[in-house]
């Protein structure tokens, strides 16, 4: 009979899990409390109790071919960056496509997941749910965790004296819908993550004044990066990574923080922060200069303490303010776990960001409790790879004292961030990802793909690093993986491409034929010299 995973969790992580267990073989049963898929990206005026929220125009900031999941790329026509209403069309395709649906019961919550006493021989657990006020429990071969981490808003009000006399509205951005209940008013915005600088352009469009509040200043940058491109298919390529191994990391701080200055002055907007661009999680904004630069957003230090009516930042300026709300971020925890996991201030101890150590079966897993320069789709589904092989015993976890080292490492890694709460989980796209598919036998053989097809292998290294190339080889390998990296710039053009323009095809013959042979030659000697040098670099 089929092992039975529970998967606790119908979001993007809960879906690509299903699918997962289905691959390997295993029977998913998704528990959702909530009466739908798409988790955080199903916008509702009023969200369940328990389900993230997100505001009515959000716009996701990771790219269509970075974020889809490996073997079903985002259709041709669908933007770079999508609304959320496009990202839930995309998911329900998903489900359509690899029937999921069947596997998820809706309106029901886990309120408990405890091990059963012969644990130490099967591994298994006892699930409690609660569905229209009736609890049930079953028995599970092995749970994965698929339960957000941006649904707790995290609002420090102790951290600002007085906003208990504060007259006006306050609020988390978790509870922001739209910009109209602000329309007239002047309202501080704290906190220069992606919601705060969203929120502020937004609310900037119709408000008398908007103030955005930051303790320590970010470094912006754009969605759409060089010409045009999503600016996560410029960054996040196999070559850039390469080259950021072997540049120091002042190196590769100092190129970058040009570049965001050549758009415009970090200093002259008051956002210079005193830490350096790769320090901190990414504020993705187009259009936050525009704001600033007409003065309908102000950028302030931080608040020292608020009035009945105003708000007094700590360069001693005071302000009268209407409404503030906290863009501060989010918590986490898991509730229905015994004290298996302890999450101590956004803190938790798992391997690679998955596994307790301390159980006597890896039969516990989670997945999306990290946070990306770049999408969690394609990380959570990875972890999903990974974490069914090792339910089935096809790849083993090492000894205990193996994966506390690899904890601690990666604690101390994460020092490199500035201190904050936000970065406890920070993980970077392409070391990490390659990480887990070592773990699965899944990561692109690049020497090998030189030597066997210099195409794709160009592609591999030099554009971005989408999901698919996690595809090509070992377990869950797809047949349509080579053609999807192939074809994935032409995936980022079309939708664009709405109305026709006539391309400059005036080139003459005689030199795009002695540019052809240049480039043959170029690319025979680049291909061999690559081959060498990842050989030695150990890839
Ligand atoms: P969720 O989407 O939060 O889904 C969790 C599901 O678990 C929910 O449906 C919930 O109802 C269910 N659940 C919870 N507890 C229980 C329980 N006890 N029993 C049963 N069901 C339960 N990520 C990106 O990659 N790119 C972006 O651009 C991006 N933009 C974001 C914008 C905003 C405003 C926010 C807040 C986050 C953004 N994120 C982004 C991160 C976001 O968390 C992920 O994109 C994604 O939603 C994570 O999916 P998930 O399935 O892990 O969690
Ligand atoms: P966040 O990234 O955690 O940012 C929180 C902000 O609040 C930071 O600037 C932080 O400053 C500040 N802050 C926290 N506590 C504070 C305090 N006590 N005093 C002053 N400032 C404080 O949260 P978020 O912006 O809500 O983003 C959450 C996730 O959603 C991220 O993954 C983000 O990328 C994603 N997101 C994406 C989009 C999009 O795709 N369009 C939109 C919104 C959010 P410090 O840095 O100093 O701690």
């Amino acid at each position: 009979m089929a092992r039975r995973v529970a998967i606790i969790g119908g979001g993007s992580s809960g879906l690509c899990a299903i699918k997962a267990c289905l691959d390997e073989g295993l029977e998913p049963v998704c528990f959702e409390r909530s009466r739908d898929i798409g988790g955080l990206w199903r916008f509702e005026e009023q969200p369940e109790e328990g389900r993230a929220s997100i505001y009515r125009s959000v716009i996701i900031n990771t790219s269509k071919e970075m974020m889809c999941f490996s073997d079903f790329p985002i259709p041709d026509d669908f933007p770079n960056y999508m609304h959320h209403s496009k990202i839930m069309e995309y998911f329900r395709m998903y489900a359509r496509r690899f029937d999921l649906l069947r596997h998820i019961r809706f309106g029901t919550r886990v309120c408990r997941v405890s091990k059963r006493p012969d644990f130490a021989a099967t591994g298994r657990w006892e699930v409690v749910t609660e569905s229209e006020g009736k609890q049930e429990s079953a028995v599970f071969d092995a749970v994965l965790v698929c339960t957000g981490h941006h649904t707790d808003a995290h609002l420090p009000l102790h951290a600002f004296p007085g906003i208990e006399k504060f007259k006006g509205r306050y609020l988390h951005s978790r509870d922001y819908k739209d910009p109209q209940d602000f329309k007239d008013k002047r309202v501080v915005v704290i906190g220069i993550g992606n919601s705060g600088s969203d929120l502020a352009v937004e609310i900037s469009q119709t408000a008398k004044q908007v103030f955005l509040s930051t303790r320590r200043g970010a470094w912006i940058l754009n969605r759409v990066g060089q010409q045009g491109y999503p600016i996560d298919i410029v960054f996040t390529t196999r070559l850039k990574a390469l080259l950021k191994q072997l540049l120091t990391s002042s190196m590769a701080s100092d190129f970058t923080e040009r570049q965001l200055n050549m758009r415009f002055d970090h200093a002259h907007y008051g956002l210079k922060p005193k830490h350096r661009v790769f320090d901190q999680h990414p504020t993705v904004n187009d259009d936050l200069p525009n704001r600033i630069i007409s003065g309908r957003v102000r950028v302030k230090p931080n608040v020292q303490e608020f009035t009945e009516t105003s708000a007094i930042f700590e360069d001693g300026t005071r302000e009268d303010i209407d409404a503030v709300i906290f863009a501060t971020g989010y918590s986490f925890s898991f509730p229905f776990l015994e004290d298996y996991v302890k999450v101590v201030e956004n803190q938790v101890s798992l391997y690679k960001y998955v596994f307790p150590v301390d159980l006597e079966k890896p039969t516990l897993a989670f997945i999306g409790y990290v946070q990306p320069l770049g999408a969690i789709m394609p990380i959570s589904e990875l972890q999903c790879r990974w974490a069914t092989r090792v339910f089935k015993g096809l790849s083993t976890l090492p000894p205990r004292h193996d994966m506390e080292a690899d904890i601690k490492h990666k604690k101390e890694e994460m020092a490199k961030y500035v201190a904050s709460r936000r970065h406890t989980i920070q993980v970077d796209y392409i070391p990490y990802m390659d990480e887990l598919a070592c773990q699965l036998g899944v990561k692109p053989n690049l020497p090998l793909l030189f030597l066997t097809d210099p195409p794709l292998a160009l592609e591999v290294l030099l554009g971005p690093c989408t999901p698919y190339q996690y595809r090509l080889r070992g377990p869950g390998a797809w047949r349509g993986a080579r053609a999807a990296i192939l074809t994935q710039r032409q995936r980022v053009v079309q939708p664009l491409q709405t109305r026709h323009v006539e391309e400059n095809t005036s080139v003459s013959v005689l030199p795009l034929l002695r540019k052809l042979a240049v480039e043959q030659k170029t690319t025979l000697y680049f291909t061999t010299s690559l081959a060498l040098l990842l050989v030695l670099q150990g890839w």
